[in-house]
C-alpha cells in the first residue's frame, strides 16, 4: 500500500512522507514544505493566509468541515485587516 511516499533529497530513495524523516539515510524530508513554499514563492503572496487544505480524498463531511473553518479563517482575516485599516487611519 503506497500512503504518501517522498523521494529522499539525501539518498534519493523513496521513504513515507508521515515520518519527515528517511527511513534510508535518516536525513529530514522537507520535499513538502519546499513544494508549498515553491508554490508561494510563485504566486508571490507570502503575507496570505494559509487556508485549510481541502484534499481530493477527503470525506464529504470532512470536506464540509473543512469549509466551515475556511470560511471561519477568511472572517477572521477580514476582521484583522480592516482593525488595522481603521488603526492606521485613527492613528495616521
Ligand atoms: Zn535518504
Amino acid at each position: 500500500m503506497h500512503i504518501h511516499e517522498v523521494k529522499c533529497d539525501q539518498c534519493g530513495q523513496w521513504t513515507h512522507g508521515k515520518n519527515h524523516r528517511c527511513e534510508h539515510c535518516g536525513a529530514i524530508l522537507k520535499e513538502e514544505e519546499k513544494k508549498e513554499i515553491a508554490v508561494r514563492k510563485a504566486k508571490g503572496d507570502s503575507i496570505k493566509p494559509r487556508f485549510v487544505k481541502i484534499n481530493e480524498e477527503d470525506g464529504w463531511l470532512l470536506v464540509i468541515g473543512k469549509y466551515v473553518i475556511r470560511t471561519g479563517q477568511f472572517i477572521f482575516y477580514a476582521l484583522i485587516s480592516f482593525l488595522i485599516w481603521i488603526t492606521s487611519l485613527t492613528i495616521g
